[in-house]
């Protein structure tokens, strides 16, 4: 790898900020200093120094977000305020994407990676990843809707939902488990019983649960062990703690 993309990739800085430090001989790999942007270095076994401190090579990053109502699930948008722009800037990087998307209105547990594949096998239908929502509705949902919803419902495409969870917490507030991930598809769900969602959150994602330690807005770094639970075959069971 080039020396001048690790050092932008490690955090260093940007690329000009990058060739400046290089230009003022404050990089050294394995104790010599190296000046020269295109030098090629070898991350996993080349001791790469700035001040005198040796620099450590992560290759993905795992942030799992709690998303506020009225951003938007994008890397950039120019009206609007992101997700990303939620990151403080030293943890902002150029390669950063939220795993899927979540409504501009809608707030709650959203990953944001740069491991494109983790993300892709997070995302494929094939994986039915479970996804679980406070769902809070206009009018009162009953028991025929809550069965009609597990079953599976027309929300105007060739197939119905597939087979859902619904557990009733109040008389217009359910929690959804649903393991597929269509356009609106929550809403559209609401609807296809004659009701409307007035609120939605995401409580859980695959095997990540929404703390409620975790304010809107606030986002952690994943541990080890949570992201190996998220590459685990059963990515999919997620149990559910009501919030
Ligand atoms: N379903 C929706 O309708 N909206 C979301 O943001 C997520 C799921």
């Amino acid at each position: 790898m080039r020396l001048d993309k690790y050092l932008v990739q490690v955090g260093v800085g940007s690329r000009s900020v990058v060739k400046k430090l290089l230009g003022e001989g404050k990089i050294a790999v394995n104790s010599q200093v190296v000046k020269s942007p295109d030098a090629k270095i070898n991350e996993n076994t080349d001791q790469i120094c700035y001040a005198g401190r040796m620099l450590q090579y992560q290759q993905f990053y795992y942030y799992v977000l709690n998303k506020p109502q009225g951003v938007v699930s994008a890397t950039e948008d120019k009206r609007e305020k992101t997700v990303l722009d939620l990151l403080a800037p030293e943890h902002r990087r150029p390669d950063l994407f939220p795993v899927g998307r979540l409504d501009k209105d809608t707030e709650g547990l959203l990953l944001i990676t740069n491991d494109g594949q983790l993300a892709h096998d997070l995302l494929s239908p094939k994986k039915h990843v479970m996804k679980t929502y406070h769902v809070t509705l206009e009018e009162e949902i009953s028991k025929e809707a809550c069965a009609k919803l597990e079953e599976g419902v027309d929300i105007g495409e060739e197939k119905l939902t597939l087979p859902a969870i619904v557990e009733q917490i109040s008389s217009k507030e359910i929690l959804l488990q649903i393991r597929e991930g269509r356009f609106h598809q929550v809403k559209r769900m609401a609807k296809a019983v004659g009701n409307q969602v007035i609120a939605l959150k995401r409580i859980a994602f695959g095997s990540l649960m929404l703390e409620e330690t975790l304010a809107p807005g606030a986002y952690r770094s994943l541990s080890e062990i949570e992201v190996a639970k998220l590459y685990e075959k059963e990515v999919s069971q997620g149990t559910v703690t009501r919030h």
